[in-house]
């Protein structure tokens, strides 16, 4: 709006007034300005297009009030008091003025229609009302509809918020354990089942339940005996209907929110890893896995559908019955002259007004199901506690000099089967250590241990003597790089890529970086050079640039201690002898582990750890355990005798 108000006012004078651009006339060029109706359409795409405020995040690890409540479809609704306040009283009202028209069919037929009782004055005023009541109910119904979406958008909105927040905050064991595929469709899928019962859904169920319960006394008012007779013939068939109808659909829908998750997840790592199943002509399995899981979810739906086309004609049964002995009742009443024709015919406008929302309501119930079941599949994630914690005592690390102490530390992913076994290290302030060992021996574990990513079953990792499970992840994190062993860039331009560890990174020091690590050939050889767009994953880039940009990135971060697991592995000998310069740069005054499968990377350090089923068996300089003779002194000799690369692999 501001842009567009601003534009259009200077459209003029200034923009489109036709003057010659400043620019332009300096280098000689002539400019026609912006045409006028250019200039038009402009302006009104812009005062269309919604304004979006800054968005005021604050994060937290902690829980805020608003997620302490469990997730339910009267809280998710209570959000928004003053909205839900005007959509009941539209309900009320409209339900209310729904019910007026059989009245006046009654009072025209009977006062104004019958023998004796002509009137065309009446029957006049009746229709005039009618007409009246029908197009303010027509207003108020769009006003509710409207009011009724809004609620819907500010809802899904906030909870889609509230669920990435919740990812945002969870530990890496729950990413590890559940299938990426299942948490899209927590997000993608569940939240958009709710939608429809939001819009419309709970509404319609409201004005239908209203509608049924002024019925039911306006019933009672034409005429007791009928109306006895409907309570008693129906609703004691309707609500054992009901009540099976509950249980069985909540089983279906519970196991279809399954099966569109499993789908999901299929498809997604079938996407994620086409370039293995294509190399190993995977594709014919994957599609007979995937017609089962989509059988699974069919099957769901199937079975849902059948419970469906149970409940729904079961209850337009009932109503027929129903209504079939009424007119036998009702015709031997006016017969005996104990109802009069007009009271019949409006009890019987009445009954198909109390069977219509009775299908509706059916369809609803169906549509609040299918909602119960998105609700509680959200609500178990939303309860699910993140495993690393933060507690409202925990402590700002103070900015660190950088020893890091193993004391003790036992730790297994799953407690029953630890991977560290009681190990006792101390790193001091500026040293760089390399962990070796064979593969699968617990170097990337305590690299975790020391960012936070798990906490240990048992004994403390302290920085600087702090316990780093008494202190802030945030303040953690921010002094604590780490290059992973998979280099990972988001989409989006290689300087935001670069910008992503610190806030505040100036171009300038983009530049250095690029320098500093031997990123400036890329660079130059991009289409737009720094500004060049690297696509999800980097995988337009080789894994060998993704790890210099990796290693560029933790540089601009600037952390006190650095963690690089594995990071020279793709690179060839020319790049490895610029990342060695990168890295004497990087690790400079920095405490480092270097989770290293090149002996040319451990050598580096100034000290080497040897790790081997899940405990220290050696560490010293790497002078030292050479001449120690010792585990490592045979790793080095293998590696020397294999050509000197790739030793430990
Ligand atoms: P490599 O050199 O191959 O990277 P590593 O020494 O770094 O090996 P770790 O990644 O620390 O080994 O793994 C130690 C043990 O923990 C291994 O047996 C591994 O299978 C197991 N492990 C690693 N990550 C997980 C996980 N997320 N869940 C369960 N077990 C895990």
């Amino acid at each position: 709006m501001a842009w567009g108000g601003g534009w259009g006012g200077g459209g003029g004078g200034g923009w489109g007034g036709g003057g010659s651009h400043p620019g332009a006339a300096g280098n000689g060029l002539p400019f026609g300005g912006i045409p006028q109706e250019l200039m038009n359409g402009v302006n009104k795409i812009l005062s269309d297009e919604p304004v979006h405020p800054d968005s005021d995040i604050r994060f937290t690890q902690l829980p805020n009030e608003h997620d302490r409540h469990r997730l339910t479809l009267p809280q998710l609704v209570s959000g928004y008091p003053g909205l839900l306040a005007v959509g009941s009283l539209l309900v009320i009202a409209i339900s209310v003025l729904l019910q007026a028209g059989p009245k006046l069919t009654e009072v025209a037929i009977n006062d104004g229609m019958v023998p004796g009782h002509r009137s065309l004055t009446v029957i006049t005023v009746c229709a005039a009302l009618y007409l009246v009541i029908a197009f303010v109910s027509v207003l108020l119904q769009r006003i509710q509809v409207d009011v009724t979406g809004r609620l819907a958008s500010r809802i899904m909105h906030d909870l889609r918020v509230r669920v990435f927040t919740h990812f945002q905050r969870l530990s890496l064991d729950f990413f590890t354990d559940e299938k990426a595929g299942v948490l899209m469709s927590r997000m993608t899928s569940d939240i958009e089942n709710l939608q429809q019962l939001l819009q419309d859904g709970i509404s319609t169920f409201a004005l239908q339940g209203l509608t049924m319960i002024i019925i039911t006394i306006v019933l009672f008012a034409t005429n007791v005996v009928l109306a006895a007779w409907t309570i008693l013939l129906i609703v004691p068939v309707l609500f054992v209907l009901s009540v099976w109808f509950h249980v069985s659909s909540e089983k279906g829908y519970l196991r279809s929110r399954d099966g569109i998750a499993n789908v999901l997840s299929d498809l997604s790592e079938s996407l994620y890893g086409i370039r293995v199943v294509t190399a190993n002509n995977r594709q014919p399995r994957n599609i007979v896995n995937h017609r089962h899981v989509v059988g699974a979810y069919r099957d769901a739906n199937l079975y849902t559908g059948r419970v469906n086309a149970i409940y729904g004609p079961a209850t337009i049964m009932i109503g027929i019955l129903g209504q079939a002995l009424l007119l036998g009742i009702g015709g031997d009443m006016v017969l005996h002259h104990t109802l009069s024709l007009g009271a019949l015919v409006g009890f019987f406008l009445y009954l198909n007004r109390f069977f219509g929302p009775i299908q509706l309501l059916v369809q609803q119930y169906n549509l609040l199901q299918q909602g119960r079941s998105s609700i509680i599949k959200l609500r178990e994630l939303l309860e699910t506690a993140p495993s690393v914690t933060e507690t409202v005592d925990s402590t700002i690390l103070p900015p660190l000099e950088g020893r890091i102490t193993f004391e003790h530390v036992t730790f297994g992913y799953d407690p029953a089967r630890p991977v560290l076994h009681d190990v006792n290290l101390e790193i001091q302030p500026g040293e760089s250590v390399a962990f070796v060992g064979p593969t699968g021996a617990g170097k990337s574990t305590m690299a975790k241990l020391v960012t936070r990513f798990y906490d240990p079953s048992s004994g403390r990792v302290l920085l600087d003597g702090v316990d780093a499970s008494s202190v802030t992840l945030h303040s953690l994190r921010s002094q604590l790089g780490v290059v992973p062993q998979e280099a990972f860039l988001f989409a989006g331009s290689i300087r935001t890529n670069l910008q992503f560890g610190r806030a505040g990174v100036t171009d300038a020091d983009v530049e250095e970086a690029i320098d500093v690590v031997g990123l400036r050939d890329l660079i130059d050889r991009l289409p737009n050079g720094i500004d060049t767009i690297v696509h999800e994953r980097g995988q337009t880039l080789s894994a060998g640039e993704r790890q210099l940009l990796a290693l560029a990135r933790a540089f601009l971060a600037r952390p006190r201690v650095l963690v690089l697991d594995e990071a020279t592995s793709s690179l060839d000998l020319r790049s490895e002898t610029v990342i060695e310069r990168a890295l004497d740069r990087l690790l400079e005054g920095r405490t480092a582990i270097l989770i290293a499968h090149r002996l040319t990377t451990a050598q580096r350090a100034d000290r080497i750890v040897v790790i081997d089923n899940g405990g220290i068996v050696e560490m010293g300089s790497p002078a030292e355990l050479l001449r120690r003779g010792g585990v490592y002194a045979g790793m080095y000799e293998a590696w020397l005798q294999s050509g000197g690369r790739d030793a430990t692999r």
